[in-house]
């Protein structure tokens, strides 16, 4: 034996062959061959077989027969090589065991309520209420330490770019960014709130005033969504500004971090400069602010085609001020009524009125002219069909965006192994909301696109805005803008949104004051680290990437979160709970 030494269960190798060894691990499997007992001992860093061999050491061989699965132990014994032969390839350790000479048990475990394995076949629900065994299991513990990582790329590349940490409150006064804030009563001022924050957002830009220069931070957010399968109540982002800056100072920061990051941890080269698209081509082409270029498809406009066209289906939306948008679906002849009907299903569940397709039972409705029109523009070839939708602009980008992403799925278009990133730039100022009113696009503290200025009246929602969104491989992944820092100008965004002046002051007094003090031109961006790893993890499910998840009803199942508290702790807070009535909605 060649002295001692503390290793890993998981870092052993062929290298410490004939060292003793002390490890603590959580038994992962045990395999009784009488004589001869083998354990595998997992920790962090992966599992190394033990034997236990009654004939050397009894004791703890008796000991070893009455060892179960995630009991936690002790053992002491020597790193050997394994017999030619027994080898186990697929375990980095696989070279080598531990022949056990101690086994003490420290603790003692129940049957988990599902196997500590990789490809454990276990209902989410049961996993979150015991996270801390689901974390147990390998790939949730390499997630857990991938994001580490690029969090520590993060720190890293900052800092050598001259940005500071700068810690702001969680105890805020609202900030908007499209969502509705979570409040915390004050318990010292009766009746009075403070929101936590949906991002730092002011805050940043205060920094700024304060002659900072260049701030970052990992920050939490919180915001009050409504239950929708892709929105997180919690998040972490990366959340960086600037001053004396433009669009091209952030584009060539957030650029270079990719580029590390991307490097370090899949040691990929990210091609530099990300191309750009503007908004408008972006939801022409793609029907999305979030692109997906993996596959090539491009959807067309054909409304000037069919402007006369006798089909009454077409002809009616361009009529009303609505586009015909169209896309090619390669080898589509052969599609069954069955997959059209689906396809048409999909369109009208996205809210458009229908889905035609040529050929199809619209091709006696057009002229050959319309007809070579639309498959030139699509670029279908032989054996193609091409969908088409007539609607209002939005609603068609909208349906035409998802079929694009639904037809690449079908023919298996998507170059999984590309990673493929681009910016989205500029952005629109506003966009209309749920119930068709105008809000902001970003956030109200964008600056409008300068050229723009005149139309925020009049046209407001063809002003274009210095907003920018990186997006990845269909996943947005870091958003920002250049802001306004000029008082009037804040002011007029705040009266167009339809705030009155009251609720200016009260709401955004404290921004627009310090607006007079000197303040720098400055901008920024905010990186969703929950997506950045959904990116980097490929996986849909932002739970495989945040270590304790509410589920999508926003709950906690292993703390049983949210939960009801004393009455005292309520009156204390001067606060009275009106449970809805039966029947009246919830909001979902
Ligand atoms: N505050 C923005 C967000 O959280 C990011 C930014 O504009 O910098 O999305």
């Amino acid at each position: 034996m060649s002295g001692f030494t503390a290793p890993h269960c998981g870092s052993l190798r062929a290298a410490d062959v004939g060292n003793g060894v002390e490890l603590y691990g959580w038994v992962a499997h045990r395999r009784d061959h009488g004589g001869l007992i083998f354990i595998d001992l997992r920790d962090r860093w992966g599992a190394v077989q033990v034997v236990f061999n009654t004939e050397v050491m009894p004791e703890a061989h008796r000991k070893a027969s009455e060892l179960r699965s995630e009991y936690v132990v002790r053992v002491k014994g020597e790193v050997t090589r394994r017999r030619t032969g027994s080898e186990n390839p697929r375990m980095p350790t696989g070279e080598v065991e531990v022949a056990a000479s101690e086994l003490e048990v420290i603790s003692a475990a129940k049957t988990p309520p599902f196997q500590i394995e990789d490809d454990v076949d276990a209902d989410e629900a049961l996993r979150l209420k015991y996270r801390y065994l689901d974390l147990r299991r390998p790939r949730m513990q390499q997630m857990l330490e991938l994001r580490h990582k690029v969090v520590k790329v993060m720190h890293r590349y900052m800092d050598a770019n001259e940005f500071i940490e700068v810690e702001t409150p969680m105890l805020l006064k609202g900030t908007p960014e499209g969502s509705r804030d979570f409040i915390v009563p004050s318990r010292l001022h009766p009746g009075e709130f403070f929101a936590l924050p949906q991002s730092p957002q002011q805050l940043k830009q205060l920094l700024m005033v304060a002659g900072i220069g260049r701030y970052y931070q990992i920050a939490r957010c919180l915001r009050d969504e409504d239950l929708r399968a892709d929105r997180v109540v919690e998040i972490t982002q990366l959340d960086v500004e600037m001053s004396f800056c433009t669009e091209e100072d952030v584009f060539a920061l957030i650029e270079g971090l990719w580029a590390k990051v991307w490097k370090e941890l899949l040691a990929v080269d990210l091609p530099i400069p990300f191309p750009r698209i503007d908004m408008q081509e972006c939801l022409l082409k793609y029907g999305t602010d979030k692109p997906d270029l993996r596959y090539d498809l491009e959807i067309a406009d054909v409304t000037e085609a069919l402007r006369q066209t006798e089909s009454t289906v077409l002809r009616a939306p361009i009529e009303e001020g609505g586009v015909v948008r169209a896309v090619r679906f390669p080898d589509g002849h052969g599609l069954s009524r069955r997959e059209l009907d689906e396809l048409a299903l999909m369109a009208k569940g996205a809210g458009a009125k229908g889905l035609a397709w040529i050929p199809g039972p619209l091709d006696k409705r057009m002229t050959e002219g319309e007809r070579a029109a639309i498959l030139s523009a699509t670029k279908a070839g032989d054996g193609d069909l091409v969908l088409l939708v007539a609607d209002r602009r939005r609603k068609a980008e909208t349906v035409m965006g998802l079929l694009r992403r639904e037809i690449a799925r079908r023919r298996k278009l998507i170059r999984e192994n590309e990673w493929r990133p681009l910016w989205v730039y500029p952005m629109y100022l506003f966009e209309e909301d749920d119930l068709g009113n105008l809000t902001y696009g970003h956030h109200p503290f964008t600056s409008p696109w300068p050229e723009d200025m005149d139309l925020i009246d009049t046209k407001p929602y063809q002003v274009r805005a210095r907003a920018y969104d990186c997006v990845m491989n269909g996943v947005e992944i870091a958003g920002g803008s250049i802001r306004i820092h000029e008082r009037g100008l804040q002011e007029r965004v705040f009266e167009v949104l339809g705030l009155s002046k009251e609720r200016i002051r009260s709401q955004f007094g404290h921004l627009l004051d310090a607006f007079e003090y000197g303040v720098p031109p400055h901008g920024g961006i905010a990186s969703g680290i929950d997506r950045l790893m959904m990116v980097l993890a490929h996986t849909d499910n932002v739970r495989d990437v945040v270590p304790f998840p509410k589920t999508q009803s926003h709950q906690d199942l292993m703390l049983g979160a949210p939960s009801q508290v004393e009455p005292a702790q309520l009156e204390e807070l001067h606060i009275q709970v009106v449970q809805p009535q039966k029947g009246t909605k919830t909001p979902s």
